[in-house]
């Protein structure tokens, strides 16, 4: 098969839902549960499970079923808001042209997002690719050009290659504000939570296609549960959760991979290198819902500080925040009002659904999003309100019919 619409085919998904059908058989006869736990770290499953309605398909067998469990893995999702603002205040500076991918703009901060900030004069402007951002730093010499990095190792290649390009080019006016995050560490954190009992996992196949699978050993050798490498289309991620279910029903705990047209063993050797040249372990940096993670986030090796924004502007303690004006205070007072009862927190760990959030669908939606997880489309949030589960009343009719 080489095109996406060959891995969408009815009767491939039919047949892998049979398939799935027959695993849970099995694991029904042990009689030892009611449900299959299995998390989709990455938030482009959640789109996908979403996107084509495939939890409504998955079978359930002699009362086992099987529970998707929304991972964090949306790098927009666990930006904490002090990270945005810091990012507003650097492009609030004179003569910045701050860049940023499209669904980073409206990601909260405690005041306002980059759109607020361009209310207020900043020079925000979206671009595809860091390559574009440091186009426009050779094109404006005179200002100083930031580049809003985000994401797991799917994108941290590409900012490290464009770091080395700068170097490279000397374009001293470009820099990086680097909010990258590995994912092992993150997957640790919630391996280590006791409260989070999962049976196994769909790992992403863009990470591993960077990292290669070696990454995630630790998941079955220290943790002994079952984790599958998987692709992006409905038979990808399907074919994953049977990989999945075939080693709980096996009494297995293996690392596989389900992608294996794009993710090969050892990762991508150039990307690696440049990620090993550019980037190292980031002393502060904090992941929303879970706090400091150790060595989860990364920054620019002090080879790289010129090209770093956190040095350029000052390290991220000693930014200033931007001042609210007279009139936010009041917005300012209600929305800490409305975070103390968001439960971002708990939603990214997996550890209730979105509907279990009061804000859900009336103080909190797409539209006037309060957390993150209801910016981007790949957060989970977002995904159930597309879904056309506006409200927590609709969840709850939905799981009465
Ligand atoms: S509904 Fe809004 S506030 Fe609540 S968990 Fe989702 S994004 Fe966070």
């Amino acid at each position: 098969m080489k095109y996406s619409d060959d891995f969408r085919k009815p009767e491939l998904v039919k047949n892998l839902c049979d398939a799935i059908g027959k695993i849970m058989g099995r694991i029904a006869s042990a009689g030892t549960r009611e449900k299959v736990r299995v998390m989709e770290f990455c938030g482009g499953h959640t789109h996908t499970l979403f996107k084509y309605g495939l939890e409504e398909l998955l079978p359930k067998h002699s009362g086992l079923s099987i529970q998707m469990v929304h991972g964090p893995g949306c790098p927009v999702c666990v930006l904490p808001m002090s990270r945005v603002d810091q990012c507003a205040a650097i492009a609030l500076q004179p003569d910045v042209i701050l860049c940023s991918f499209g669904d980073a703009l409206r990601i909260p901060g405690m005041h306002g997002n980059l759109l607020d900030a361009k209310a207020r004069g900043a020079d925000v402007r979206t671009v595809y690719s860091p390559l574009d951002a440091l186009t426009i730093a050779r094109k404006n010499p005179e200002q100083q050009v930031v580049f809003f990095a985000l994401g797991f190792e799917t994108t941290m290649p590409s900012t490290a290659f464009t770091v080395l390009e700068a170097e490279k080019q000397n374009i001293p006016n470009f820099s990086v504000f680097c909010n990258h995050i590995l994912t092992s560490p993150t997957l640790r954190a919630l391996l280590q939570d006791p409260t989070l009992e999962l049976d196994g996992f769909v790992a992403p196949g863009h990470v591993a296609m960077v990292t290669g699978l070696d990454i995630f050993n630790f998941v079955s050798d220290e943790f002994h549960k079952p984790l599958v490498v998987s692709g992006f289309e409905p038979s990808d991620l399907l074919q994953g959760i049977y990989m999945v279910l075939l080693q709980i029903a096996n009494g297995e705990a293996k690392i596989e991979n389900q992608y294996t047209r794009v993710v090969k063993g050892n990762g991508s050797a150039p990307g690696l290198d440049a990620m090993t040249k550019v980037y190292m372990p980031h002393p502060i940096l904090e992941l929303r819902g879970f706090g400091q993670i150790g060595n989860a986030g990364v920054c620019l090796r002090p080879e790289y500080e010129n090209f770093d924004a956190e040095k350029k502007f000052g390290h991220s303690e000693s930014i200033l925040k931007p001042q609210p004006t007279a009139q936010s205070q009041e917005a300012f007072r209600q929305l800490e009002e409305l975070l103390q009862k968001s439960r971002c927190g708990e939603v990214l760990k997996g550890k209730i659904e979105p509907t279990g959030c009061p804000l859900y669908g009336e103080l909190c939606t797409p539209h006037a999003p309060v957390g993150a997880l209801m910016v981007s489309s790949e957060g989970s949030c977002a995904a159930y309100y597309n879904r056309g589960i506006r409200s927590r009343k609709d969840s709850l009719l939905a799981a009465d019919a």
